[in-house]
């Protein structure tokens, strides 16, 4: 699939809005540039690791929170233009938390028109029943997550799923696994799921989450808070959080460079003897590698 498949109508956007340089923007035409800039990161992400292909069932994985909502609109959005057909359909998965508003998001989606499935799970008293009291409840719940919605994938023929992951979840992702689990990982913006019957895709791999945030701000979602459970926020990731918005305000374009760093990785400059033939080095037979090193 070529990026142009996904691109937006460049001059829909702007169509009449012509002021002077100097003139501050209007808030229509602030909007109308946000979604502009987030239909090309998703149409530039979907083409570059070739997300969504013709006849695919897309599995929107909607939680409630801002980051599925947007995906959610932003694919609707690209599939009215897109040359190749694909199927879109949500799904929520209600984890029973005490709280959980079963309403809103079957409210939403009617009106919106989109094909949805709740699927009904209560991954919430397992969580209770294992995780000792006062002790982080998100990974377990995650994984319980993860598990019933790979197997509703199968059970409705969805043959992507796409879940509502940015670059900055990517980033962070990435400093989580390096300060604490010693291991140079993010989160791809495609896997096959470790029982090889899933795809997985990330469309919102290269959307900025503060795009995120003014946008479903300006839709004005029905936003569902993830925090019903009564769990707080990991704290190792809120501080990473903390970290690169502080490195976004100091160092502008930090953060960006990580970003193309993940996208960008020589395992020849790296140390791992699974990645690169280290042990294996000859100065004639691979002496392109040996060039490869930075001496300097
Ligand atoms: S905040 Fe609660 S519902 Fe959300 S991931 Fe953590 S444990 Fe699960």
């Amino acid at each position: 699939m070529s990026v142009e498949v996904f691109s937006p109508d460049e001059n829909e956007a702007n169509k009449g809005t012509w002021r002077k340089p100097s003139e501050p923007k209007s808030a229509k035409e602030k909007f109308n540039k946000l979604q502009k800039r987030l239909r090309r990161n998703v149409g530039e992400a979907i083409a570059d690791y070739n997300m969504i292909e013709e006849g695919d069932k897309v599995m929107v994985c909607l939680s409630g929170g801002k980051d599925s909502y947007t995906m959610l609109e932003i694919l609707r959005n690209l599939q009215k233009s897109a040359p190749i057909s694909f199927e879109i359909v949500a799904v929520n998965l209600d984890q029973k938390q005490p709280g959980f508003p079963e309403h809103i998001l079957p409210e939403y989606l009617e009106r919106e028109g989109v094909p949805f499935h709740i699927l009904e799970k209560d991954t919430y008293s397992i969580v209770k029943e294992v995780v000792p009291e006062g002790k982080t409840t998100c990974g377990l719940c995650s994984r319980l997550r993860r598990g019933s919605l790979y197997g509703y994938a199968q059970e409705i023929g969805a043959t992507k799923i796409a879940l509502g992951h940015h670059r900055d979840d990517i980033i962070e992702t990435l400093f989580l696994n390096m300060f604490y689990g010693g291991k140079l990982k993010a989160m791809p913006p495609k896997l096959l799921s470790d029982d090889k019957k899933n795809i997985l895709i990330r469309p919102m791999a290269y959307c900025k989450e503060k795009d995120i945030i003014a946008f479903s701000e300006h839709k004005d979602f029905p936003i569902i808070p993830c925090n019903l459970c009564g769990s707080q926020e990991n704290l190792q990731r809120q501080a990473i959080k903390a970290m690169l918005n502080e490195w976004d305000k100091t160092h502008p374009g930090r953060v960006e460079s990580i970003f193309r760093a993940i996208c960008n990785v020589a395992p020849s400059q790296l140390g791992d003897l699974n990645l690169f033939d280290f042990t294996g080095l000859t100065r004639d037979g691979n002496s392109d590698q040996i060039s490869l090193v930075d001496l300097g």
